[in-house]
């Protein structure tokens, strides 16, 4: 095979965009990596299914699990989606699923005799091992990855199989992969954890526990030195714990183990996950450039209460090319990237560590009309940290966010506030005539519940929240008008983002324009939808311009950039 075989497109007829992307990839079958710059409306899906069924055995992985079940809705015949075991039923009616634990369990699980029903999960994990086309989400796969690497190797049995001999990989949503690289190598863990809940120091010498304990946590500790110690008790825990377990283990083959132990076990194995990322850090060859090592403050709710802050300790990859290496380079041979939002082809291949004469980089715009959805630059806010403390300032955010309400009384819309200051300012501020239409994501409150709250109502609700960027879709009625008060930067008090910021400019302002535009395109879902996006932040047009400076916006997405007389000339007569 050396092109693109368009008789396995998955439906009757093919868009005039999809056929030009598919002759583009033809064109250049031979590179071993692709990227896929396509904008929202295209149609990427079922060219993912078309390239995945015209490679052979590969693997579809994306963001989440509603994407998933949207493929899995469209595509059904092609390709087989599996999940995180806690997506299917135990047959067993175990909770806490004693087959992660002890392998035993599978044999014992499949014997019709034994259960009523085979068990789901099992069958999902043996179906997807035959499947030329397995979908997953990246959590999904990037736990396969890690266990079938050198952490567990060939001991986790068949329900990691699934991702045996598959030697290409599309990447859905690509513009997420290094966020999931991070993830993959990130530990985050809090003393108290350590101490309370996998009982580290009991291993070791009290001063040592008590200097770390009781001892402030500040920008004074020494980070390196704390890892060092947290490393060297961890490997000491382990081992004890490890022969500790093993004495207890039942010496019958056949038989299951008793509940308590099953418990321990499992937290054994979560505390793995810690061992595996401190030797990992231990094995690098140049810590000081591919790691940061950083503590943070976080508030705490048990069922939506809050119950104080926790100090964690956060080690986390700086740079993801080394790891794109290690757990993807090496197993896959053909490497497809999907995103409406890459903005920057070169960046995003420094960032994964691909030469660029590797890539062949295809781009497609939109196909939506640019008038339907117009972005608004209001230019009437200030979002920077000191702006936002001045309650001036933050009193004229409420007064513009209330003069968009009042111009869609009976329309439903998103704010996307940019941080949880202005989230909590707005819940708490606007005036009584619109506070009963905001859904806020603030506390515990999750975006799931307060967008399942917006579906379902029939009232015109609005959605606030500084995280729905991505995988929320307000087709039609849903959202009419968005409201981008601040530029989504990502937050400086994260220490990498913050390094990278001031060592990588164009990364730290690229990424969030990538987060502007995936915010732009929440509310116009079709050809035929329509909506109005209203930015806030006078920062926009520098921000703007910057980006068209750089190559990075399509010409669709600038034609929809419009100026508030604009605005009021052509469209809020319309609105009346
Ligand atoms: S393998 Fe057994 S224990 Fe595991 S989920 Fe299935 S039925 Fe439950």
């Amino acid at each position: 095979m050396n092109s693109l075989d368009l008789t396995l497109f998955p439906f009757k007829s093919i868009r005039p965009e999809q056929e030009r992307i598919a002759k583009k990839i033809s064109n250049s079958y031979n590179k071993r990596y692709h990227l896929l710059d396509c904008a929202t409306g295209i149609g990427k899906s079922p060219l993912a299914v078309t390239l995945a069924r015209s490679e052979g055995r590969s693997v579809i992985v994306t963001d989440s699990i509603q994407l998933q079940d949207q493929y899995e809705r469209d595509f059904y015949d092609h390709l087989l989606n599996i999940k995180g075991i806690s997506n299917y039923e135990c047959s067993l009616g175990c909770s806490d699923r004693p087959c992660t634990v002890d392998k035993r369990y599978y044999r014992y699980c499949l014997n019709p005799e034994k259960v009523d029903e085979v068990c789901p999960y099992l069958v999902a994990r043996k179906e997807a091992v035959k499947s030329d086309v397995v979908l997953v989400n990246y959590a999904l796969l990037m736990t396969t990855l890690w266990l079938t690497e050198d952490k567990a190797g060939p001991d986790m049995g068949f329900v990691n199989q699934w991702l045996d001999d598959r030697h290409t990989i599309i990447f859905d949503e690509a513009h997420l992969l290094e966020k999931h690289l991070v993830s993959l190598c990130t530990l985050k863990v809090s003393v108290k954890e350590l101490d309370e809940k996998y009982h580290i120091f009991k291993y070791v010498d009290d001063p040592i526990k008590r200097e770390y304990l009781t001892r402030p946590l500040s920008e004074t500790t020494d980070r390196v030195k704390f890892f060092n110690y947290l490393i060297d008790i961890c490997r000491i825990h382990y081992e004890e714990w490890g022969k500790i377990l093993e004495m207890e283990m039942p010496t019958n083959v056949g038989g299951a183990m008793p509940a308590d132990l099953i418990k321990e076990v499992a937290l054994a194995k979560e505390f793995e996950n810690i061992l595996f990322i401190l030797n990992t850090y231990i094995k690098s060859k140049d810590k000081t450039t591919e790691w940061i090592l950083s503590m943070k403050e976080e508030e705490l709710y048990d069922k939506q209460v809050y119950i104080g802050k926790q100090k964690y300790f956060y080690l986390q990859p700086l740079r993801v090319d080394w790891i794109f290496d290690r757990f993807f380079k090496k197993r896959f041979d053909r490497f497809y990237f999907m995103s409406a939002t890459i903005l920057d082809a070169d960046l995003f291949c420094k960032t994964l560590g691909i030469e660029t004469d590797q890539m062949s980089y295809i781009q497609e715009e939109s196909p939506f009309d640019p008038a339907k959805s117009p972005i608004i630059g209001m230019n009437c806010c200030q979002t920077s940290y000191q702006s936002l403390q001045n309650e001036d300032n933050m009193r004229q955010i409420v007064g513009a966010v209330e003069a968009i309400l009042q111009m869609f009384p009976n329309e439903k819309g998103i704010i996307h506030s940019g941080n949880m200051r202005i989230s909590k300012y707005l819940q708490d501020h606007i005036s009584s005539k619109y506070a009963s239409r905001l859904l806020v994501r603030y506390g515990a409150k999750t975006n799931r519940e307060i967008f399942k709250e917006h579906t379902k109502s029939r009232r015109p609700t609005v959605l606030v929240s500084s995280s729905m960027a991505e995988g929320v879709d307000l087709k039609d009625d849903l959202g009419r008008f968005q409201i981008i008060v601040k530029m989504p930067f990502l937050s400086l008090g994260d220490e990498r983002i913050s390094y990278l910021a001031n060592n990588a400019a164009d990364w730290y302002s690229c990424d969030m324009m990538k987060t502007l535009v995936q915010q732009a395109g929440r509310a116009t879902r079709n050809e035929n939808d329509y909506s109005y996006t209203f930015v806030l932040d006078k920062s926009f047009s520098y921000y703007l311009s910057n980006a068209q400076n750089k190559g990075w916006l399509t010409n669709q997405f600038c034609k929809r950039v419009i100026t508030p007389q604009m605005f009021i000339k052509d469209y809020k007569g319309k609105l009346n």
